[in-house]
């Protein structure tokens, strides 16, 4: 790979090289919420960037720079959306660029506030690494058997709610519900006990699909714009009480918390990993060609509320079973469509081992194995105002792409 240099001043650790240039939405104190894209500890005000004509070839309608979500710039379509990328690649690496003259086309992070990035129609939660399916499996049901039947012939997965997905940074309150207290026959209404993270990654669909066709796992990667950090919250004994026979309702739809970069699919492909392999073989309509799974680094931080982060987890988004184009071709090969801006997360990611699991409920065992933290607190779920911490990165001898962090902080009732 030949390298890219930018005028750009970027830290070499930096998340943001010139090689992701991921889309967001920010504002600042003087500017109303707008498209932009990271580099470094920047972000290139695209509103700006339109206004000097520069993205005009793919983007007549300069409207869609100035809008607060990133639903109609995605809907200009891959081969607009990459060019501008690819364009502002071009900006940024020309000692002669345009973007060096007149007043700021850079803003810089630390005074922008960003966004949540799309507005999510549908949001979909599948269940998709075989490590985390068998640990719930085994503490719920039965160890022996700790994958139903289907886990291995179907991506399996609920439908969520999209009206509380927000973006990184914001606060997540602590449900009260129904729990049934053990040996208890009745249930008792409480907050919740069993407050959990889990460690997801979400691929944001940019391209809509008609009623009746399904997309096939050849077809998929068009219409998957990229992808985000996601912690799915979760209250384990709100859940433990609710979810036979229909599944996760109250115990999840409190709030899900995703990343304000959406990194392209174009960004990631260096980072292209064979997937685990499936045995059985899956029914055609699930098979695909080529390496489908990413070799994505991810870590898991719980910060108390006056004393320093401990890492609890590190896992990986190569881990998972089931890869992107098998989900979206199993979630409409029945003729279901897909919108824009819709929202479909990886479910729990856990690896094979003790400390890269990716929720509490597994790192302590169902409350059974309380983890240290640095301040010599203890942990089984999370406290009031700890803040959980969700960073990713993909990395290789050249280059880094990396999604920053997805982070929130639990407040009491
Ligand atoms: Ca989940």
């Amino acid at each position: 790979m030949t390298t890219i240099h930018t005028w750009v001043n970027v830290p070499t650790d930096s998340d943001f090289s010139i090689y992701n240039l991921p889309f967001g939405i920010f504002s600042t104190t003087t500017r109303t919420p707008r498209v932009g894209v990271a580099i470094g500890e920047q972000i290139v005000d695209l509103q700006e960037v339109a206004k000097q004509g520069l993205l005009q070839e793919w983007a007549p309608d300069q409207s869609i720079f100035s809008e607060k979500s990133l639903n109609r710039f995605i809907a200009l379509g891959k081969v607009a959306t990459s060019a501008i990328r690819l364009k502002i690649q071009d900006l940024l690496t020309d000692d002669h660029s345009p973007l060096k003259q007149g007043p700021s086309v850079l803003v810089p992070q630390s005074e922008a506030t960003m966004h949540l990035p799309v507005e999510v129609g549908d949001y979909t939660d599948f269940y998709s690494s075989i490590e985390h399916a068998t640990n719930v499996g085994k503490m719920f049901r039965d160890p022996a058997n700790a994958l139903l039947p289907n886990w291995k012939h179907l991506p399996v997965g609920y439908h969520g709610r999209a009206s509380s997905i927000v973006v990184s940074g914001t606060p997540i309150q602590r449900p009260s519900g129904q729990i049934l207290p053990k040996g208890a026959e009745q249930p008792v209404f409480q907050p919740s006990a069993r407050l959990d993270f889990e460690l997801e990654m979400a691929f944001i669909i940019g391209k809509e699909s008609q009623l009746g066709q399904p997309i096939s796992t050849a077809a998929a990667a068009d219409y998957i714009f990229g992808l985000a950090l996601f912690n799915d919250w979760s209250a384990r004994d709100i859940q433990q009480w609710e979810y036979v026979p229909l599944g996760p309702f109250l115990g999840k739809n409190f709030g899900s918390s995703i990343s304000p970069w959406i990194v392209t699919l174009e960004a990631l492909e260096p980072f292209k990993v064979n997937g685990p392999v499936q045995e059985p073989a899956v029914l055609p309509y699930l098979q695909f060609e080529g390496p489908w799974n990413y070799d994505i680094a991810l870590e898991v931080g719980i910060q108390p509320a006056t004393n320093s982060e401990t890492i609890v987890s590190r896992s990986n988004y190569k881990f998972m079973y089931w890869n992107m184009l098998q989900q979206l071709a199993h979630h409409t090969v029945n003729g279901c469509n897909v919108r824009i801006g819709d929202v479909m997360a990886s479910g729990t990611i856990s690896g094979p081992e003790e400390g890269s699991f990716g929720s509490m409920l597994e790192i302590a065992w169902m409350g059974t194995k309380p983890i240290q933290m640095v301040d010599g607190s203890t942990r089984t779920f999370l406290q009031d105002g700890d803040r959980v911490i969700m960073r990713g990165f993909a990395q290789n001898a050249q280059i880094r792409v990396g999604f920053g962090a997805v982070e929130g902080t639990i407040i009491g009732k």
